[in-house]
């Protein structure tokens, strides 16, 4: 029998939720482009539950302890003393959620002999150092597409609450305040602009598809081309290079996985050669962007805006710096982790586990990591390597 670890956030702080504000969520069986939904066997939750948190369990417990496996819940992540690190030594399966990473780096993969399976309730697994799971012989597992839309949505909303200035205007309001030119001196109009994506996969090819109809002028770059069809219905223009993107773009989004190739990207030099006032909105990784330039862009006035929820290390510190920059349109990780998105990846991972526990083999899109090598989706989108250097100052959230 397994010992399963899974690491989620803690509850909301007035406790789990005893209702709703909405009765149902959308039932999504298939994503653009064909990829289907989930499809375990059977879920022991309802969609639109709370199940990223400690109490929500990914609704996994009953269907993991009638098989007699040992299950495990915690937030408790970081440091020496920290559950996970406590529990590890026979752990076979440790399940995570980006926006509460478990950081697996090297020591913590030797500390664990059993380990066999690194599973991401989400998208995005830099938080594995993926050549200590290349080299373990691991296997590592994504939900992938579960939350692509949730995130392109998101990515919508915050370059138009940047472009717009909604979030002084909407301060203003509670305020008491009626300071339309204060609202309105740093707002313009979308209509027009550059927009470009760094990467067009799930998320940012959604993100071209949303933005269209907004007259906007759309780039992208990647390292693989969109199919020419649909370059066309969408008009974009294709880049081969990130700078040759940034040089022309107003607003520029961030969509590709982190790894060593994008780790730290979007340095002072790269900034420097964006257009003066261009918003960078960051909803993929932290890590693609140096922490301190961006600072420095934003303070300067390089940047207008920055925009996103991703952090590092996850959860930030207090003081860290992004939480006080001007004109900054952060929220904590939360994008890819709507309700209606915890219902896909929920099922997601039961999926998985049940393709584990039979000896069935997982679906070649859900894979970082196998058999010695990147594969699946890891093979396509990911560069073999390590991206958690530095994680171990995640404890700093709870010690500060
Ligand atoms: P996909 O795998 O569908 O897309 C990733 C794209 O990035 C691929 O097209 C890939 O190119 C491209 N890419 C990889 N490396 C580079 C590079 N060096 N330069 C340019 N393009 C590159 O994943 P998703 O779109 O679903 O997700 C993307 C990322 O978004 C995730 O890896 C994750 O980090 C983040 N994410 C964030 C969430 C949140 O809650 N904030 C939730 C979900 C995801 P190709 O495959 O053509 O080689």
């Amino acid at each position: 029998m397994a010992k399963i670890i899974c690491v989620l956030y803690d509850d909301p702080v007035d406790g789990y939720p005893k209702s709703y504000p909405r009765d149902t969520v959308p039932e999504i069986t298939v994503y653009p482009g064909g990829q289907t939904a989930p499809t375990p066997k059977a879920i022991d939750f309802k969609p639109g539950e709370m199940l990223g948190s400690v109490s929500g369990e990914l609704g996994l417990r009953k269907f993991l302890e009638d098989q007699g496996h040992t299950f495990i819940v915690t937030s408790d992540k970081d440091g020496p003393d920290s559950i996970l690190e406590k529990e590890l030594h026979d752990a076979e399966i440790v399940i995570s959620q980006p926006f509460w990473p478990a950081y697996l780096t090297a020591e913590r993969i030797a500390k664990a002999p059993k380990l066999k399976l690194a599973l991401t309730a989400g998208i995005g697994s830099d938080h594995v150092d993926l050549q200590a799971a290349i080299d373990r012989g691991m296997t590592v597992a994504e939900i992938t597409y579960s939350n692509s839309i949730s995130v392109a949505e998101h990515v919508v909303m915050m370059i138009l609450s940047q472009v717009r200035n909604y979030i002084p205007s909407y301060q203003w309001v509670v305020k008491g305040g009626w300071n339309i030119a204060d609202c309105v001196t740093r707002s313009y109009d979308l209509e027009g602009m550059e927009v470009g994506t760094i990467a067009a996969g799930r998320i940012g090819l959604a993100v071209l598809r949303r933005l269209k109809p907004f007259d906007v002028k759309l780039h992208y770059t990647d390292r693989h081309r969109l199919p020419a069809e649909v370059e066309k219905e969408l008009n974009v223009t294709y880049h081969p290079d990130v700078e040759s993107l940034i040089r022309v773009c107003d607003v520029v989004t961030i969509n590709c996985p982190l790894h060593p190739e994008t780790e730290h990207m979007f340095d002072d030099n790269l900034l420097s050669k964006m257009k003066h006032g261009a918003y960078l909105i960051n909803t993929a990784r932290a890590k693609i962007c140096d922490r301190d330039a961006i600072a420095r862009a934003l303070e300067s006035g390089q940047l207008a805006g920055y925009a996103g929820d991703v952090w590092f290390p996850q959860p930030a510190p207090k003081d860290h710096p992004w939480r006080t920059l001007p004109h900054h349109g952060m929220t904590p990780h939360i994008s890819g982790t709507s309700l209606s998105a915890q219902a896909r990846y929920a099922a997601g991972v039961r999926e998985v586990l049940e393709c584990w526990f039979e000896s069935r083999p997982i679906r070649d899109e859900y894979l970082v990591v196998d058999s010695g090598k990147l594969a699946g989706v890891g093979a396509h989108s990911y560069s073999e390597g390590n991206a958690t250097e530095g994680s171990e100052e995640a404890v700093k959230f709870k010690t500060a």
